[in-house]
């Protein structure tokens, strides 16, 4: 091994040494936390409130209590591939294979994963590989297969001082073989539990936006130069969070404020049961083949799309549980009814309306796509009684879009001009009275 290798473990191992014992050092801190929360609930349901207001979606645990991966390694051999990493921790694992895309899922407990980020990330038959938190306890790592393999073994082997070694072993097959192999694994189970319809509110007034930023966890969205799409539309959303907030007009949900994976069911049934007066998705797209192509775009569902780029767009974007290893979505069940017609109607009406405000006020301070408004299948706004847009905030693989992304100027002019376009929208005369409104009659 070179001097390099050796000090590279080193590192790592230090690494993983010191966070273990940071991990000791609060675990009295966490029975406290637990208390604390126990009895905050009691206080709560002995005086008839409900203790917590925030949807029900648990918290995933602070970095540093969770075991730690680190030193990936992926090669091959002949027929074989092989990806291991080091865990601070012995871990329980699961592996399976999966079809459409053909891929292996990997699931272990939350994990800290702290990659070297120049490892390779292909090799063999092994496209790719990407890892994340999948839930909020559970993290997951995906691998890419370009021709069909199955698992020749997959474990976490412990190794000195307490740590594992995460071993897995893929060998290349036929297609039916594969194909056997599939069918035995597990049904994937929804990512997240569905969130607990909220409270009638008495007395509240204030508004209900869902703020609703786009893939996170295991899913990156779309990444250009090391930069993902999850993150910058997390920056945006818990600015204009804040934005709004701080008006004392809203009651502001947030699908996801960290970096989770939220199915997009869920995200739509976040909107329905917060019984949302608008849904707005945040999302930052990209054109690899079309590096000039630039600006914001507002889109509202239809189910025919104004141009074949957009329905190529809600197509990508509908992706997003497949590459959470979820299997492929399947539209919600559309509620037959003519009353539920009508709802959907008035809904696609006022999201009308709301994409228009949207589109004068971005348009007035930031870069516009050359056509800002369109619209197209997608599924996260598929909810017939809340309306709902998504903002594609500009194309990360435009250079200049992309430095715009990032830069505190432009994304406070951006908020700026969305939080104006709500306030228009609820400003007018012939408001929708949202479901919000009907709840609290
Ligand atoms: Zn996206």
């Amino acid at each position: 091994m070179t001097t390099d290798g050796t000090e590279q473990l080193f590192s790592h191992f230090h690494q993983a040494e010191w966070l273990r014992g940071a991990v000791s050092r609060r675990m009295g801190q966490g029975a406290r936390r637990l208390l604390l929360a126990v009895s905050l609930l009691c206080a709560g349901l002995a005086g008839g409130q409900p203790a917590i207001s925030q949807p029900s979606v648990s918290q995933p645990k602070p970095q540093l209590e969770l075991p730690v991966a680190t030193d990936v390694r992926l090669e091959s051999q002949g027929e074989t591939v092989r990806l291991a990493m080091t865990l601070s921790a012995v871990v329980p694992l699961k592996a399976w294979v999966q079809a459409a895309p053909d891929r292996l899922i990997i699931e272990l407990p939350s994990t800290n994963f702290q990659l070297q980020p120049g490892a390779r990330k292909s090799a063999g038959f092994v496209s790719g590989y990407r890892y994340g938190l999948f839930t909020a306890d559970k993290a997951r790592i995906i691998v890419d297969l370009a021709q069909p393999a199955i698992l020749a073994s997959a474990e976490v082997k412990p190794v000195r001082g307490g740590f594992g070694e995460l071993s897995i072993e893929l060998k290349k097959v036929g297609r039916a073989e594969f194909l056997a192999e599939v069918a035995k694994a597990p049904r994937a189970e929804p990512a997240t539990l569905p969130p607990a319809v909220a409270e009638k509110r008495v007395g509240e007034t204030r508004r209900t936006v869902v703020i609703d930023p786009g893939h996170g966890g295991i899913d990156p969205g779309t990444v250009v130069a090391s930069t993902a799409e999850k993150s910058v539309v997390l920056g945006f959303g818990t600015a204009l969070r804040d934005q709004l907030e701080s008006t004392g007009r809203y009651r502001v949900v947030m699908t996801r404020d960290d970096d989770r994976f939220v199915s997009l069911s869920d995200r739509v049934r976040i909107g329905q049961n917060e019984k949302a007066d608008l849904f707005i998705s945040i999302h930052a797209d990209s054109l690899t083949q079309a590096q000039d192509v630039r600006g914001a775009t507002v889109y509202t569902r239809s189910e025919r799309a104004t141009d074949a780029e957009a329905a190529k767009l809600a197509a990508k974007e509908n992706e997003a549980d497949s590459a959470a290893g979820l299997e492929s979505g399947e539209e919600v069940q559309d509620v037959a009814g003519i009353l539920m017609d009508l709802a959907r109607r008035e809904t696609r009406t006022f999201s009308g309306v709301f994409a228009r405000n949207l589109v004068d006020k971005l348009g007035a301070s930031v870069k516009m796509h050359r056509i800002p408004l369109r619209s197209a299948r997608f599924w996260v706004l598929s909810a017939p009684d809340v309306p709902s847009v998504l903002i594609e905030l500009g194309y990360m693989s435009s250079p200049k879009d992309a430095a715009l992304l990032s830069s505190a100027e432009w994304r406070g002019k951006a908020v700026a001009a969305v939080s104006a376009a709500i306030e228009d929208y609820f400003a007018r005369e012939r408001a929708p009275v949202g479901k919000a409104a009907e709840a609290r009659q």
